[in-house]
């Protein structure tokens, strides 16, 4: 019983500087009456935890707020470089990787194209992620770097971190993660691309402050990462949100994926080229393919236009099937052909999920573009090792060292037994 009390007791502990750190992310710069405020506790707890994450150089002092009578309060920020993450994006052109710190800023970021095999693969994202870290003068240590979050196509197994299919890649059963691990010594999150996508804008982007929001992205493909009450939604089969799949037409245009009638073949760049090209009655029209036709409709075109509204037809009906599944009332659009075409897509997309969502759902569905452009894929991979980083940050790599070389193998913990 004693035990169980003590365990208890040190797990609200640990609760308490996770809420304080987060309070300090969310609404930075802010004060130590601010923190009290917004998480409940007491003020001389607060004022102890934040002494803690202060010596541990994770937060920093920074000027004075507005003062409500009496002395003006120091405020508090979190030291952005205090730890950096890498994301990845492992796309079928090619692959990025940046250095990004700990307010989700890009310190650094390369490209290079895409290899062949798995092998050269690893080597290639091996190579970038050393860079981005060496070229900003960063050493390449885990007691800075907190770990390499990997986005890409298709399905991922989040116990193995292994691909389980990606017909983009054309991978089947790829062991990313063991690969990436062992070349780089670092932890690795690979993570779906289109969760990935959520997971930034839910952080950072348009999505900040919502608890739940299906993050849907346009482009080659169609896909969208859910996210119920702040956590990403797989589901047991891990391919919850591959709703480029969905199928809304029997029997309808082959899909990448095999099948017929999938929303990616009735709505993806493809079909906005073909459509654009049969209604204007010219096979050979918009060579540029998908940016060409987003741009002519941009310039008025007619045939453009008319194709981009029954691309938003079809993804509308698509939402609309999915929103009655799991009645998520918060959507944020993105990928390549939505930031391209803006409202010329959003607009039809709202107008066809209205009138095809059971009616009672069809007013409480806010459809918004996504905030953050192409480097939420980036930003986004990086959520999963940030989130971890964030639920218990005195217990990383770092700060353990520098406890137990003070005397005391219980480190954090027991400076935390000093925390009421
Ligand atoms: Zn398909």
């Amino acid at each position: 019983m004693r035990s169980m009390l003590t365990g208890d007791r040190q797990l609200i502990k640990e609760l308490n500087v996770t809420a304080v750190i987060t309070a300090i992310r969310e609404h930075q710069p802010i004060s130590r009456v601010g923190i009290a405020e917004l998480t409940g506790l007491s003020k001389s707890t607060v004022t102890a935890i934040t002494q803690l994450l202060l010596d541990a150089d994770l937060v920093r002092e920074t000027g004075s707020g507005n003062s409500r009578g009496g002395r003006r309060p120091t405020l508090l920020q979190l030291n952005p470089t205090a730890r950096l993450v890498v994301g990845v994006k492992i796309a079928p052109q090619q692959v990025t990787a940046a250095l990004i710190s700990l307010t989700g800023q890009i310190l650094n970021k390369e490209v290079e194209p895409l290899p062949d095999r798995v092998a050269e693969i690893v080597t290639t994202t091996d190579r970038l992620v050393r860079r981005v870290v060496n070229d900003a003068g960063f050493a390449f240590s885990p007691d800075r770097l907190l770990g390499v979050g990997v986005g890409l196509p298709g399905i991922v197994d989040p116990a193995t971190g292994s691909s389980i299919s990606s017909h983009f890649l054309h991978w089947q059963d790829v062991p990313i993660k063991r690969l990436l691990e062992e070349r780089l010594g670092l932890s690795v999150y690979p993570e779906n691309d289109a969760n990935c996508f959520a997971l930034g804008e839910y952080w950072y982007g348009a999505g900040r402050g919502a608890s739940s929001l299906l993050g849907v992205t346009v482009g080659i493909g169609i896909g969208a990462g859910l996210i119920l009450d702040g956590r990403i939604y797989r589901g047991p089969l891990f391919g919850a949100g591959e709703i480029g799949h969905m199928i809304v037409q029997r029997d309808g245009p082959g899909c990448a994926c095999g099948r017929h009638g999938c929303l990616e073949a009735v709505a993806g760049d493809a079909a906005i080229v073909q459509y654009a090209r049969l209604y204007k009655g010219e096979p050979a029209a918009y060579p540029g393919g998908r940016e060409d036709v987003v741009r002519a409709a941009i310039a008025q075109d007619p045939h453009a236009r008319h194709s981009l509204a029954e691309a938003g037809e079809w993804i509308g009906l698509g939402l609309a099937n999915l929103v009655n599944t799991v009645s998520t009332d918060f959507i944020v659009v993105g990928g390549e052909a939505a930031t391209q075409a803006g409202e010329l897509l959003l607009d039809p997309i709202r107008s066809s999920l209205q009138r095809h969502v059971f009616p009672s759902l069809a007013d409480r569905v806010r459809i918004v573009p996504a905030a953050l452009g192409d480097e939420v894929w980036l930003i986004g991979a990086t959520v999963l090792a940030l989130q971890r980083f964030f639920r218990a940050p005195l217990a990383a790599a770092g700060t353990r060292a520098r406890t137990r070389a003070q005397g005391g193998e219980t480190g954090w913990m027991e400076q935390l037994g000093r925390v009421r």
